[in-house]
């Protein structure tokens, strides 16, 4: 790749950024369909969130992803924002026309598009389990509901943030029932068997951890697991899933899912067929690979 005067600027702001393995994916994309085109991590501390996105509106970047601790507090700071992403309320794509910014969220369609892509799984018609109430679970469950489950049950540590995610959506997204409640019903056999789909949002899994009281075993047959963590690449709940047979993916598709939509925003054009899936399984060690 060689940067020039005519190079398009693109990148990402976070605090902190430097474990960030979008660059390795659009800068891979962006090669292989001969852009001349750079993806650059931006440090971003939450003090200086105004003056950088201010900053590369002026210096004319193309656009930016955004990520921890920014999602929500970019929001003021843009010009526009995309329906859903309002919805969700948090944005992790910006682009940029004309010195004007338009915040997007693509996480819930990287989402619909993993659960496609790995575990051929259509949300249209089924009854979804989301685990956690956080940023993640937002986008997740407006996807789901956009994608035509007719069920999302919201289940989190502190019952008090599922029902507040409930209450926002609902009413806003027509025919999804929405519920809420806590995580001790994951111990009751017949609320579990009732799920299609149970996606992991929270960070559990993350430190070897696992959710007391899920067995996945008890999910109906043809049931499947999705897990948003991605390391480590097999977290507890999936090697649970792996030892019953259950299908099962970790979150790298979702990754890689949202990092294509943001690339579409920015470019108007698709990156080729799993160029930026490529791209991480070159990039990652071995036991992180996707
Ligand atoms: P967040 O807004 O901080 O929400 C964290 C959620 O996890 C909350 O619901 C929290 O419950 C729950 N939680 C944390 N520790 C827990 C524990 N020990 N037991 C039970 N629940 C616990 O974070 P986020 O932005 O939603 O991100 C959550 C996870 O999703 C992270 O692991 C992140 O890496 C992952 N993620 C992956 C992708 C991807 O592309 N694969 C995209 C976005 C996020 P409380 O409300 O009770 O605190």
């Amino acid at each position: 790749m060689t940067i020039t005067g005519k190079t398009t600027v693109t990148g990402i702001i976070g605090a902190p950024v430097a474990h960030s393995l979008s660059p390795v994916m659009h800068n891979a994309a962006f090669g292989a369909l001969g852009l001349d085109w750079v993806y650059v991590p931006f440090p971003v501390p939450p003090a200086r969130l105004e003056a950088a996105v201010a900053g590369l509106a002026a210096a004319g970047v193309a656009g930016f992803n955004v990520t921890i601790p920014h999602k929500v507090a970019i929001m003021p700071f843009l010009d526009a924002i995309d329906p859903d992403a309002e919805l969700i309320g948090a944005v992790n794509t910006v682009l940029v026309r004309e010195g004007r910014l338009t915040g997007y969220n693509t996480d819930g369609l990287g989402l619909v598009a993993a659960l496609a892509g790995k575990l051929t799984f259509d949300p249209r018609g089924k009854s979804v389990l989301v685990l956690g109430a956080g940023g993640a679970a937002r986008s997740a469950v407006v996807s789901l509901a956009r994608a035509g489950a007719v069920r999302v049950h919201v289940a989190n540590r502190t019952t008090d943030a599922a029902v507040t995610l409930v209450d926002l959506v609902a009413g806003r997204l027509e025919g999804t029932a929405f519920a809420a409640g806590s995580l001790d019903a994951l111990a009751d056999p017949a609320f579990i068997g009732s799920f299609d789909l149970v996606v992991n949002t929270t960070s559990v899994g993350m430190s070897g951890d696992s959710f007391s009281g899920l067995d996945p075993a008890l999910l109906k047959s043809g049931a499947c697991i999705y897990d948003m963590v991605y390391a480590p690449p097999v977290t507890p709940l999936l090697a649970q899933c792996g030892a019953h047979g259950i299908p099962c993916a970790n979150g790298l598709g979702m990754l890689v899912a949202q990092g294509e939509a943001a690339f579409r925003i920015w470019t108007g054009v698709a990156p080729p067929e799993g160029c930026m899936e490529r791209a991480l399984a070159a990039f990652l060690p071995e036991p992180c690979k996707p």
